[in-house]
């Protein structure tokens, strides 16, 4: 058996898979030339990068299974293949932790001005710093802070988590209400479970002192202008979803207007070339699509991926 692990694979990952006896070819072939290489190959597997659309589907009759590292299918033609009858697995779970605190990587940079003061000190830390010292003087704290969490799947709960941890308080609202509890884990086998109930975007939108999306892409953006309005005056927001989620005119608008304090952005309308204004405003902390890039992350989507190629195969 042979796979195209397309986009690359961790190595534990290929260990696995090549300690059960497949062949794991970890070349990069671009996209142009896939048809002809995958007519070698039981399986491929991909991240966001290789697409794997009809086209692909019905020129490779050999390609058994279709392997996404990570969460989003959007590359994948998902029910086209599966109607041809092949296999198409993907590992939800595994990066969820790693969004969830990229997300706070965000929040504490905005509550202190992190984006901006690491733009600034390279160019003024040395001529201005007590004029920065005073820029930056009025930062805020989280713990007792509200945090909004849009979107309460696998990504919004473990944010929860987090959040619940730094002793915040949470606001969460999703289409399918949740009224459980989430379990916050420590050190050790020292666990908490702390009772968490969903509320109306509304409350949402009207209560927080920040808001962090986590809802799949959307035909319209959930946050926008008449949304900003609603919101508690320096208000932080953060989006590590995908683009489409924010009106990003509408959040230029809010930032400039001080409605919104600060925002943190992971995710953009026009990837990979997002606006110049939202680039360059000093009240946004940006990051390149990373939420899913550290190497626990990666490791799990590795080895997940291995497992459930290896359950398909050997069953
Ligand atoms: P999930 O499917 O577990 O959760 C999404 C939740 O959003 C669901 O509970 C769903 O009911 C809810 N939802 C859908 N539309 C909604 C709406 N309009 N309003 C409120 N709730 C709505 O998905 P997840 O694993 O938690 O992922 C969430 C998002 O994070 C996805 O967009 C995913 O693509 C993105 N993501 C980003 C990165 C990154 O690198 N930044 C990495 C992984 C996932």
């Amino acid at each position: 058996m042979k796979i195209l692990a397309n986009d690359g694979i961790d190595p534990i990952g290929k260990r696995l898979l090549e300690e059960a006896g497949f062949i794991v070819d970890t070349e990069t072939v671009a996209q142009d030339k896939l048809i002809e290489a995958l007519q070698n190959y039981d399986a491929i597997t991909v991240r966001s990068a290789t697409k794997v659309r009809k086209d692909v589907i019905d020129a490779c009759p050999g390609l058994k299974l279709i392997g996404r590292g990570g969460v989003g299918m959007d590359n994948i033609d998902v029910d086209y293949a599966r109607a041809q009858g092949r296999a198409v697995v993907n590992t939800p779970a595994a990066s969820s932790l790693s969004v969830a605190e990229l997300v706070f990587a965000h929040l504490f940079t905005g509550i202190r001005f992190l984006q901006d003061a690491n733009r600034k000190m390279p160019v003024e830390g040395a001529v201005s710093f007590n004029k920065l010292k005073k820029d930056y003087a009025k930062g805020i704290e989280l713990r007792g802070k509200t945090l909004g969490i849009i979107g309460f799947g696998r990504i919004g709960r473990e944010t929860a988590t987090v959040a619940l941890g730094l002793g915040m308080n949470v606001l969460a609202y999703d289409l399918y209400p949740f009224d459980g509890k989430l379990t916050l884990k420590f050190q050790g086998d020292l666990s908490l479970d702390i009772p968490v109930k969903t509320v109306s975007l509304e409350e949402v939108i009207k209560n927080s002192d920040f808001i962090t999306l986590h809802t799949p892409f959307a035909d319209r953006p959930i946050l926008g202008a008449a949304e900003f309005d609603q919101m508690k005056p320096g208000v932080g927001i953060v989006n590590c979803s995908r683009g489409g989620t924010i009106d990003e005119p509408a959040l230029i608008n809010a930032l400039d207007s001080g409605k919104v304090a600060f925002a943190g952005l992971d995710v953009f309308d026009n990837e990979p070339t997002p606006l110049e204004a939202i680039l360059k405003h000093p009240k946004i902390s940006l990051t390149p699509h990373i939420g899913a890039a550290t190497n626990e992350a990666q490791e799990r989507i590795g080895e997940e991926l291995a497992s459930l190629i290896i359950a398909h195969f050997k069953n």
